[in-house]
C-alpha cells in the first residue's frame, strides 16, 4: 500500500470575519469543497488563532463547548451552536506523538472556539468529526511552531485531518470596511512572498520575520502562526503546500488558503475539478 494515498491531507485556512459562518462566498465555498475532498478523518485537529495562551495545551473532553468569543455582531452568530463530539482517546494520541515535548490536556475550560467552528461549519456541515483543537504557545516562537507542525506529521497517517485557522495578512486597526474585496499594496506583497514560500519552500516560512512589510501584515503573530504548523508539515512531507483560493478582504486581511497532500484538481464539489477561477480574486465575498 503506497503510505501517502493514505496520508490524510492538512490545511490552512484564512478565516476573516466570523460572518463567514453564516455566508456562503468564494471562500466558504472553497472550504466546503476541502471538507468534501478529504476522506472523512477520524478527527480534525484544529489549530486556531484564537486559542493563543502561555502553554501548550489540546482539547480532551468529550463534548467541547462551542464559544463564542467576539462582540458586536449579529445573534444569528451567537446562536450557532457546532455539537461536534471530542475526543479524548485521540488527545492522548497526540500528546504522545509529540514527546519529549510536552501538551497539557484541557477536560474543561476550552471548547472550540470561532476560528475553529466559523471554518468548520462549512468543512463539515454535519459536525460529525471529532473535534480537538491544539493551543498556539505565545511563549514560543516561529521555528518551535514550524517543527511542532512537523511533529504532528504522523498524526496524518492515523487518519487525523490537520487543519491551522488564522490569516497570512491580519491588521484590524488599518481594515477599510468600505472596501471589502481590496487590498493594501503592502498586504499584496506580504501575500504574495507567502504563497512563493509556501509553494516553492516552506521550510524557510519563519524567516518572513524580515520581510519589509512582516510589521504591517503581522502587526501580532497569532493569526499568522497557523500558516506554520502546515508549513512544517510540508516540509516534513517535502512538499509544497497548494492554493486552495486566494483573495484579500478590507484591505489588510488576506483570505488565501493552503491545503498540503489534496491538488486542486483533486478537489471534489464544483464539478470543475481545477478551475482557474478559484484562483483569482474575485468580486464578492460579503463580508
Ligand atoms: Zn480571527
Amino acid at each position: 500500500m503506497d503510505m501517502k494515498q493514505d496520508r490524510m491531507p492538512a490545511a490552512f485556512l484564512g478565516h476573516g470575519s466570523p460572518m463567514n459562518a453564516l455566508d456562503s462566498n468564494r471562500y466558504t465555498q472553497a472550504w466546503r469543497r476541502f471538507g468534501a475532498s478529504v476522506p472523512k478523518p477520524r478527527a480534525v485537529l484544529v489549530i486556531s488563532a484564537h486559542w493563543t495562551i502561555n502553554a501548550s495545551a489540546l482539547t480532551a473532553m468529550s463534548s467541547p463547548k462551542t464559544i463564542h468569543d467576539f462582540y458586536g455582531f449579529p445573534q444569528e452568530l451567537f446562536d450557532i451552536d457546532y455539537p461536534a463530539p471530542g475526543a479524548p482517546e485521540i488527545a492522548a494520541e497526540v500528546a504522545e506523538i509529540v514527546k519529549p515535548g510536552w501538551i497539557g490536556l484541557d477536560r474543561d475550560s476550552w471548547g472550540i472556539d470561532h476560528g475553529a467552528w466559523s471554518v468548520l461549519v462549512h468543512v463539515f456541515p454535519n459536525a460529525d468529526v471529532p473535534v480537538l483543537q491544539l493551543s498556539i504557545n505565545a511563549a514560543q516562537d516561529f521555528e518551535y511552531h514550524l517543527r511542532l507542525g512537523a511533529k504532528l506529521a504522523p498524526l496524518r497517517d492515523r487518519g487525523i485531518l490537520i487543519v491551522g485557522s488564522g490569516n497570512v495578512v491580519h491588521n484590524l486597526r488599518l481594515i477599510d470596511w468600505q472596501q471589502p474585496d481590496a487590498a493594501f499594496d503592502w498586504n499584496r506583497r506580504f501575500d504574495g512572498t507567502v504563497k512563493n514560500l509556501m509553494t516553492h519552500e516552506p521550510e524557510n516560512l519563519a524567516e518572513l520575520s524580515n520581510h519589509r512589510d512582516f510589521s504591517l501584515a503581522v502587526p501580532t503573530d497569532e493569526h499568522f502562526i497557523p500558516l506554520l504548523y502546515l508549513a512544517g508539515l510540508a516540509a516534513e512531507d517535502k512538499t509544497p503546500a497548494d492554493v486552495l483560493v486566494e483573495g484579500f478582504a478590507m484591505g489588510s486581511l488576506s483570505m488565501t488558503a493552503y491545503t498540503l497532500g489534496l491538488s486542486c484538481g483533486n478537489l471534489r464539489g464544483d464539478g470543475r475539478g481545477a478551475s482557474p477561477e478559484s484562483h483569482v480574486p474575485g468580486e464578492q465575498t460579503n463580508i
